[in-house]
């Protein structure tokens, strides 16, 4: 059944996904592969229910088990700060919706996402497939301790945040390799940093204020 619904129309779709886009620009996002990558993606297939017609909208939107999908403009620059090379490999941490992932699998070659919640870990795993983003592989797990089995990583991403960057995710970075996180009280102002690893340690550069759901330990119950 045809939906006339002013939502629904075509060309106002189109219009609000180049609002999208221009948002993201006027926020500091200028690589052009990284906005390439948020420009194939339709976040609204990572947004259901009520929020769905919000999803070209720069802000978080809730998703099931409590969680939140990151606001555009924030995935768009935590991907841009990675610099993430056509052959990577990168660990992401808080899987959520899968947005976060599904835009890190059209710039790097392979992408492990982890969730500690089984059910948000499957809905995405079933949007990967429908996208045929086969380069994406989703597990739940409890992601301070990294994935020992594939580490090290070139670029790891953490979309919950954590005091201080865990040490599994640290000894599981390449050399050469970068971090994105928000660390800090999750019910405080936290920051969004960038950790390098270089031939003798770790480089931090404090990027920006953001707030992000906790990182907290174990398996969720869903
Ligand atoms: N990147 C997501 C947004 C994630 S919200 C997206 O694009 O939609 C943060 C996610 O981190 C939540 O789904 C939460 O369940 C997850 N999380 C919190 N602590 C975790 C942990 N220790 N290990 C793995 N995932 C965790």
């Amino acid at each position: 059944m045809a939906d006339w619904d002013s939502h629904d129309h075509p060309d106002d779709l189109a219009e609000r996904k180049m609002r999208f886009l221009f948002a993201l620009r006027s926020r500091g996002v200028t690589d052009s592969r990284v906005l390439t990558a948020m420009e194939r993606v339709d976040r609204g297939l990572f947004v259901r229910g009520t929020f769905a017609d919000r999803a070209y909208e720069d802000m978080p939107l809730p998703i099931a088990c409590g969680q939140t999908i990151s606001q555009p403009s924030v995935v768009a620059l935590m991907t841009q700060a990675l610099a993430i090379h056509p052959r990577d490999t990168v660990l992401e941490v808080g899987t959520g919706s899968g947005y976060q992932a599904a835009i890190l699998a059209h710039l790097a070659r392979r992408v492990y996402t982890v969730d500690r919640y089984r059910r948000l870990v499957r809905d995405a795993a079933d949007l990967f497939r429908q996208l045929d983003l086969a380069n994406i592989t989703a597990i739940a797990a409890d992601g301070s301790f990294g994935l020992p089995e594939q580490a090290p990583f070139d670029r790891i991403i953490v979309t919950a945040a954590a005091e201080d960057p865990p040490g599994p995710l640290l000894a599981q970075l390449k050399t050469g390799g970068i971090m994105v996180l928000p660390v800090g009280q999750s019910d405080a102002v936290q920051s969004l940093i960038k950790v390098t690893r270089t031939d003798h340690g770790f480089d931090y550069e404090e990027l920006r204020p953001v707030r992000f759901v906790p990182l907290v330990e174990g398996l969720g119950s869903e």
